[in-house]
């Protein structure tokens, strides 16, 4: 990295898309971006198929988009370290800039490439971009950060926005001797050996991964223009609809918002007219975004500590996994997660409920699950909402229970979606 060229390297982590890009902006058409394969994130445990079926394909579809542009994508799979400090070698950089991100990992993440900088005489440039309204920017008097929703929805309402930036026109080629690399398939990274490098140098560890969910929403910036362009069509009837169990009334936005493939500040500017309930949906993604900022580690210890007796039954854990509780609203939920990869937001509430409250298992163990089957895992929105429903997080009322019947009869009047999922049809 020393002796860089003054050319500017791009890290993109999730923020996988050419449009409203600050960080790519600040790089300019010169700029060389890069994605790393961590091994670290990879060997997670929470990290499921899903995710990593929508990251791979989100990189294939931001290659396609910048070899259209004149530019590519370059992918490599290793230590984030090592492999920028590589990348920044053969790139010449004297700048390297990135998203910031709020997650513990992340955070994590950003301090090894803050010492990587400073050690390599480089400028380490983070970018706003996760959020609408940059995380950590907005508090109360007297306090570091909104713990009540309500009053941190005022608040954002009143936050300027910086204008939407647009897609870069053109990208420079690749410097000379810089190898794109190739962006494995998921079979070959559940494979493992030297197909699951990008450059084919070594051989690494097969991932331990069950397969992606068949009814999976595929990845990338284009597919998630697209299902924005095809929701922002319907989206006034966002508010009557988006309860509805058995209706597809909500926008399906969530893991192309958790990958970046869209911009949430494009998003709200496209919806805000048509759609002020949709606003106040995204404001919710921005407060636990907010909140995990302040409390970086929420997605394992209480966020409030409550006195909670929580139960082990690793059978009972195993039946709520599986959709094999007997209740046919929770069980369906489960059914759709194995499916689609993805959870209608009422339904999630429920299966929540249901683990928390009235089986009283911890609320971690439902958040890894999810995070793990999700396609929209996302450690913030997760954390908090498992937090929220147990009682232990920002809800202003700790107690309170979903009962899956009653839930059932005013969501899903017609049996529809519990019939759909096999949570049992007709049947509350
Ligand atoms: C137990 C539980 C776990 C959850 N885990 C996740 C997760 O891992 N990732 C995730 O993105 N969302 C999570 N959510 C929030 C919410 O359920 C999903 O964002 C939403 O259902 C996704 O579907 P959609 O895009 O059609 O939502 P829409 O109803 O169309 O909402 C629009 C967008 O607003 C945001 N949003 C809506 N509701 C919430 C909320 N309660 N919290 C935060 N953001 C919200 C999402 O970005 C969503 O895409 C969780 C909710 C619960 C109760």
């Amino acid at each position: 990295m020393p002796g860089g060229t003054g050319r500017r390297l791009v890290l993109l982590n999730r923020d996988l898309r050419l449009h409203d890009h600050p960080a790519l902006r600040a790089a300019g058409a010169g700029g060389v971006v890069a994605f790393v394969l961590d091994e670290e994130l990879l060997a997670l445990p929470t990290l499921g198929a899903n995710r990593l079926a929508y990251l791979l394909e989100a990189l294939e579809a931001l290659r396609r988009a910048c070899r259209g542009l004149g530019g590519d994508l370059v992918v490599r799979r290793g230590r984030l370290g090592e492999e920028v400090l590589a990348l920044a070698g053969a790139a010449g950089a004297s700048e390297l800039h990135a998203t910031r991100d709020v997650s513990a990992f992340a955070r994590r993440r950003q301090q090894v490439l803050g010492e990587l900088c400073s050690r390599a005489g480089c400028t380490l440039v983070l970018h706003d971009g996760v959020g609408i309204v940059p995380p950590g920017s907005l508090a109360p008097a007297g306090g570091d950060h909104y713990k009540v929703f309500t009053p941190y929805w005022r608040a954002w309402q009143e936050v300027p926005r910086r204008p939407l930036l647009r897609a870069p026109r053109s990208l420079a080629p690749l410097p000379d001797g810089l190898e794109p690399g190739r962006i494995p398939s998921l079979a070959e990274l559940a494979g493992g050996g030297r197909q699951a490098d990008p450059l084919g140098r070594r051989n690494v560890p097969p991932l331990v991964l069950e397969g992606p969910s068949p009814l999976r929403q595929p990845g990338g910036e284009r597919a998630a223009r697209r299902r924005l362009a095809a929701f922002a069509e319907g989206s006034a009837a966002y508010e009557a609809d988006k309860d509805d169990l058995s209706r597809e009334g909500t926008s399906r936005l969530s893991a192309d918002l958790h990958f970046g493939c869209l911009s949430a500040l494009e998003v709200e500017a496209r919806l805000a007219e048509r759609s002020p309930e949709y606003i106040r949906q995204l404001c919710w993604r921005d407060f636990f975004l907010s909140v995990t900022h302040a409390v970086p580690d929420v997605a394992r210890r209480d966020y409030r500590e409550r006195a909670r007796h929580w139960r082990r039954d690793d059978a009972e854990l195993e039946a709520w996994r599986g959709g094999e509780t007997g209740v046919p609203l929770v069980d369906a939920a489960m059914h759709q997660l194995e499916a689609e990869g993805y959870v209608h937001g009422r339904a999630r509430l429920v299966a929540a409920s249901y683990l928390t409250k009235t089986l009283r298992h911890h609320w971690r163990e439902g958040a890894d699950h999810f995070l793990r089957a999700l396609t929209d895992g996302d450690v913030a929105s997760n954390s908090c909402n498992w937090q929220w429903m147990a009682g232990t997080g920002n809800d202003t009322r700790p107690n309170r229970v979903l009962n899956p019947e009653r839930q059932a009869r005013r969501f899903d009047p017609s049996g529809r979606y519990r019939a759909r999922y096999g949570g049992g049809a007709g049947a509350p």
